[in-house]
């Protein structure tokens, strides 16, 4: 059996799944982050070639939705910020509108808005200052996902002020695995999973028949299990890479901005969301971490479907009424 170690938290939990022999698999760079795609089928040419589709369609959605990329039309948007409404294509329209909805469910915590500020910080692992409290408070009046207006009929999206700006980091590896697996299943690939540096989702069976599951490693070996999540067909994304934070006066600040001070968030070390949807998980994920740890399972409790386990600041482990977890 090939153990595959598909994402680390924090060197506190590895998750890792378990595929066996025959399946094809490819990693692949991608949205500034390892992708791992696996096909599983009877015949490997059909794999090879749905693998290489999931990949292309990544790469697709990045020049899409990339707002380092100059040319995508997410970086028009921005810069029309206060000037005028851009039109783009349906599937960047209803990305945003999608986003829209989980701000208005998440009362503002997730916000593609907050890039207006992003500019202020480097989330390299440096010892950093915080940012000065005037460039904070200008910076975090312009994060606001009501001013984000979209028009169904001229398809256009305006940033109503100037100084706005949109970006993706926190839904687009979700959306992007969505696609990567619709594609390779309209190729016939009915069982297989999409692993976004983490946010991954998994469907149909593995290899030998078994459902999939998501065994969580020991912290103090990572190659020992010491609990099971089976997830069978859906996602499970975990927010809150140890790759990306800075420190400022002994403290520790994750890469997630609360939107409605500017600063990023304290008290979580890592959010981990199950549920069908990987769009939705990776945005539920992130917003858990601003909400922290009571609103956040509040939150996660009231939505049919939908679980979440978090690791806080303090190592403790918290997850939602339903979620299921076999220990050895
Ligand atoms: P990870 O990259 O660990 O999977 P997330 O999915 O939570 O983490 O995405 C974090 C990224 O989301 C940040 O790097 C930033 O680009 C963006 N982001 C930060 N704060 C917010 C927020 N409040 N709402 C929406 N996006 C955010
Ligand atoms: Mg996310």
């Amino acid at each position: 059996m090939r153990k595959i170690v598909l994402s680390t938290v924090f060197g506190l939990f590895a998750l890792t799944a378990f595929a066996q022999p025959g399946a094809v698999h490819q990693a692949a760079k991608l949205m500034g982050c390892g992708f791992e795609l696996t096909a599983i089928h009877e015949d490997p040419v059909v794999a090879r070639e749905a693998v290489k589709a999931g990949i292309e369609e990544i790469s697709r959605i990045e020049r899409l939705i990339s707002s380092w990329d100059e040319n995508s039309q997410t970086s028009a948007i921005n810069r029309n910020a206060g000037i005028e409404p851009v039109q783009v294509d349906e599937e960047l329209f209803q990305l945003i509108r999608r986003s829209l909805k989980v701000s208005g469910l998440t009362d503002g915590a997730f916000d593609i808005s907050f890039a207006a500020i992003e500019k202020l910080y480097v989330f390299d692992g440096s010892a950093q200052e915080l940012p000065p409290e005037d460039e904070v408070a200008r910076s975090v009046a312009k994060i606001n996902y009501r001013n984000i207006i979209l028009d169904p009929d001229k398809h256009t999206v305006f940033l109503k002020e100037k100084g706005m700006r949109i970006g993706f980091g926190a839904i687009g590896k979700g959306y992007a695995a969505n696609r990567a697996r619709a594609v390779m299943k309209g190729m016939g690939i009915e069982s297989g999973l999409v692993n976004a540096s983490g946010d991954l989702t998994c469907w149909g069976k593995q290899e030998d028949g078994k459902d999939w599951g998501i065994a969580i490693a020991d912290p103090d070996d990572k190659m020992k299990a010491i609990a099971w999540l089976p997830v069978g067909e859906g996602a499970v994304v975990t927010s809150g890479d140890y790759e990306k934070y800075f420190v400022a006066g002994g403290r520790r600040y994750a890469h997630i901005i609360d939107p409605r001070t500017g600063y990023p968030t304290t008290g979580i070390k890592s959010a981990t969301i199950v549920c069908p949807d990987t769009e939705l998980a990776d945005a539920l994920a992130t917003s858990v971490f601003v909400l922290g740890k009571e609103k956040g399972l509040a939150l996660i409790n009231q939505l049919k479907g939908i679980e979440c386990l978090i690791v806080t600041e303090e190592n403790e482990i918290l997850s939602s009424n339903n979620l299921e977890i076999q220990y050895e």
